[in-house]
C-alpha cells in the first residue's frame, strides 16, 4: 500500500507538494464477505470482497494489486466535491491501473467504448489519450492533407499510444515507471520541410516532414507506423547519458521497427552490413543476433545504458565481446571473407 501510495501521488496526481493533497492520514483495508463488486472504497477505508478473490482466476497477487491501485486512487483524488461524473472517477481509479500495467487483463482496447464518462477502462482509456499531442502544421499543403485523409490525428494518437506500450513492455520491458523515462506527453508534429523526413527533438518532439508524406507511394499509414515505433524508441530509450554510439541508437530504433513487423522495402537481412555500429537496420539485425545469445539483450543493454555507456557491457551480457560477436554474427551467416 505504501508503494501504491507514492506511486498515485507521483505518477498518476503529481501532487508532489503536500499541500495540494487530500488529507489522509491512514487507511484501513477489511477483507470482507460481499457480493456484487470486487472491492469499495468508503471514507479512506477499502473493502475487498472475499468472494471476489476467492472466484480469481489466475493470479491472485496480481488481481489484488489491481484492485488495490484502483481503490487507492479513490481514496486520494478529488471528486468536484461530488459533482464529478462517476464514469470519470472510476475512469481515473482504472487509469492507474493503466499506468502499472501493460494492457491489464480485462481492459478495454484504445478506442473501444460509447461515451467517454462510460467508466472503467474505456475512460481510463480516454484518458491516456491526452498523452499525445498531433499538429498538424501543414494541414493545407498535399501533405498535412494527405495526413488528414489517410490516417487523422485520432488515428495517430492511438499509433503513439501502441508504439508506446510495445517499447515499454515488449522491447525495453520496463514495467514499473521508475524505471522509464519520465515522459508526460509526447508532442508530433506535421511540417513542411524537406528534410529530415522525420525526427526526434529535445525530450518528447517528434517531427514528420509533410513533403515526404505527399511523395510517398505506398500505405501511408504503415508508413508512417514505421517511422512512429523508431522515433517514439528515441523519446523512450536511454542513450548512456548521449555517450552510446549513434548507429548503436539508431540500430535500437530499427529494432523496435523489426520487432514490430513494420520494416520496409530494403531492410538489411541478417548477416549484411560492414560493422556492428554502422547504424539502422544493419545493427537492428546485429541486436537480434545478440537477442538469439541472451534473452531480453535489448532490453539490458537499455538499462544498462541509462547513465552512462561502455562497450563492455556486450561483454556482460554475452560473454563475448562486441568485436568477437560480430564477427561470429558474420560467420553464422556466411558473410565473413577471413
Ligand atoms: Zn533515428
Amino acid at each position: 500500500m505504501r508503494t501504491i501510495n507514492d506511486f498515485i501521488w507521483s505518477v498518476v496526481l503529481q501532487q508532489n507538494d503536500p499541500s495540494d493533497r487530500k488529507p489522509v492520514d491512514s487507511v484501513h483495508t477489511y477483507i470482507v464477505e460481499f457480493d456484487g463488486a470486487a472491492g469499495i472504497e468508503w471514507g479512506n477505508n477499502i473493502n475487498v470482497s472475499s468472494l471476489y478473490l476467492k472466484g480469481v482466476e489466475g493470479d491472485v497477487k496480481t488481481q489484488f494489486t489491481g484492485l488495490m491501485y484502483h481503490e487507492m486512487t479513490h481514496v486520494f483524488q478529488w471528486d468536484g466535491e461530488g459533482t464529478a461524473p462517476s464514469g470519470l472517477i472510476e475512469g481515473i481509479a482504472d487509469y492507474t491501473i493503466l499506468k502499472v500495467y501493460d494492457n491489464p487483463y480485462g481492459f478495454a482496447n484504445p478506442g473501444d467504448g460509447d461515451s467517454w464518462d462510460q467508466g472503467y477502462t474505456v475512460t481510463a482509456r480516454f484518458l491516456e489519450f491526452f498523452e499525445y499531442a498531433v499538429i498538424n502544421d501543414a494541414a493545407t499543403t498535399p501533405g498535412g492533407t494527405r495526413f488528414n485523409n489517410e490516417i487523422g490525428v485520432c488515428k495517430a494518437k492511438q499509433i503513439m499510444a501502441t508504439a508506446n506500450s510495445f517499447i515499454l513492455y515488449a522491447i525495453f520491458q520496463q514495467s514499473y515507471p521508475s524505471d522509464q523515462k519520465a515522459i508526460d506527453l509526447v508532442n508530433l508534429y506535421i511540417e513542411e520541410v524537406k528534410f529530415p523526413l522525420t525526427v526526434t527533438w529535445g525530450n518528447n518532439n517528434i517531427n514528420f516532414s509533410s513533403i515526404y508524406m505527399a511523395g510517398f507511394k505506398g500505405d501511408l499509414k504503415r508508413e508512417f507506423m514505421a517511422n512512429v515505433y523508431h522515433e517514439m524508441t528515441h523519446v523512450l530509450q536511454w542513450t548512456g547519458n548521449g555517450n552510446a554510439p549513434p548507429g548503436l541508437i539508431e540500430g535500437m530504433a530499427e529494432y523496435t521497427k523489426l520487432k514490430a513487423n513494420l520494416t520496409q522495402p530494403g531492410f538489411a537481412e541478417p548477416g549484411q552490413g560492414d560493422h556492428w555500429h554502422q547504424g539502422y537496420d544493419v545493427t537492428a539485425r546485429f541486436l537480434e543476433y545478440c537477442e538469439g545469445i541472451t534473452p531480453g539483450f535489448v532490453a539490458k543493454l537499455n538499462k544498462m545504458m541509462r547513465f552512462r555507456f561502455e562497450f563492455k557491457y556486450f561483454k556482460d551480457l554475452t560473454g563475448k565481446p562486441v568485436y568477437q560477436l560480430w564477427l561470429d554474427y558474420k560467420v553464422k551467416y556466411g558473410q565473413c571473407c577471413n
